[in-house]
């Protein structure tokens, strides 16, 4: 516990870092808390330590956040963008499009997302009301529908770019300069194990490069929905777990710096998720229960006593409140 200028009959501390005003939203992203779970640790008798990664305390409620901000910095910095004047389009049913949009709106962008008709109706209001323009495109085209169409604006509009989460190298690099530099300060450098669910796979990828500089023996796994698992060798498919499994291998992905890929099911996924609402009291994500779903086998392995394992918890299960997650409730 971090030590505060309280009256020692005080019963409450307060969390670090007080004493500064931040100059706007976009410096609010990161710095997310590393949380034990004492009482599903203790169910299942593991003497692993299981950590969440709670990244639904950035601003937007997402880990995404991290790069909304990072590729439109970065691309500021390399002037290929100039705020009032350049137009961002990027396709996108999730969380990327709702951190774009505030990052957009606080440096003053104009964005526009497209994404399929089917996307959940609290995003799209959400992006509104960060003033971004939504395009829908015909369900029945899926992404590929929505990411033509972006093209479309792309090679129309005067000023426009695309920040394109799938290609763009400022993905892994934010994680590499944050997400794993904050792990290994929270953990004091004690950190084993990172598991992460994998979309673009800037997260895993980021976070196993900076890990592995710093600590030989780190091990870092991807998680994929069984459902789609092509990094296992599968075909893609339809599956329920938002923000992973997008169906290829993408450009911020770097397979060869993870140390396997777990396949969990959806099914597991809502079960963790669930039991980790129930039991310590953070309702986590879907894709949040997938990654505590592989994190908690591979905390049961006997090669796995005592380690330190990080499980990253993407966004809140509020997020999800027309999902199955939420079936029955
Ligand atoms: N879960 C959720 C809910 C997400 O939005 C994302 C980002 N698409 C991920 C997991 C995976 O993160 P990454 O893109 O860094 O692999």
């Amino acid at each position: 516990m971090a030590a505060h200028d309280l009256s020692p009959d005080m019963t409450f501390s307060l969390a670090p870092p007080r004493g500064r005003v931040f100059d706007s939203i976009v410096d609010v992203v990161g710095g997310t808390p590393l949380v034990a779970l004492p009482r599903m640790t203790a169910e299942d008798g593991l003497t692993a330590r299981v950590l969440l990664k709670l990244e639904f305390f950035n601003p937007l409620g997402s880990v995404k956040d991290r790069i909304g901000a990072a590729m439109v910095l970065a691309a500021e910095r390399e002037g290929i963008i100039t705020p009032g004047r350049s137009v961002l389009v990027e396709p996108t049913s999730g969380n990327t499009g709702i951190s774009l949009a505030f990052v957009a709106a606080s440096r003053g962008y104009r964005l526009i997302v497209t994404m399929p008709e089917g996307a959940s109706i609290e995003r799209r209001k959400m992006l509104r009301l960060m003033d971004a323009q939504v395009e829908l495109t015909p369900s029945r085209l899926g992404m590929a529908g929505a990411i033509a169409r972006a093209r479309e604006i792309l090679d129309t509009t005067p000023d426009a770019w695309m920040p394109g989460q799938f290609d763009n190298p400022a993905n892994p690099l934010v994680h590499e300069e944050t997400t794993a530099e904050e792990i290994w300060q929270d953990t004091a450098g004690s950190v084993d194990i990172v598991v992460a669910g994998v979309g673009t796979g800037g997260t895993a990828s980021g976070v196993a490069h900076a890990l592995k500089r710093r600590k030989k023996g780190v091990e870092v796994f991807g998680v994929e929905p069984v459902e789609s698992a092509v990094l296992n060798g599968d075909e893609p498919g339809p599956h329920g777990i938002q923000g992973i499994g997008p169906g290829f291998c993408p450009a911020t992905l770097d397979v060869q710096a993870l140390d396997g890929v777990i396949a969990v099911s959806e099914r597991e996924a809502i079960a963790a998720a669930r039991r980790c609402a129930r039991m310590d009291g953070i309702p986590i994500g879907i894709s949040s229960g997938a990654a505590l779903h592989a994190a908690t086998q591979l905390a049961k392995r006997p090669e796995n006593a005592g380690k330190t394992i990080v499980s990253i918890a993407p966004s809140f299960a509020e997020r999800y409140l027309s999902t199955p997650l939420f079936n029955g409730l």
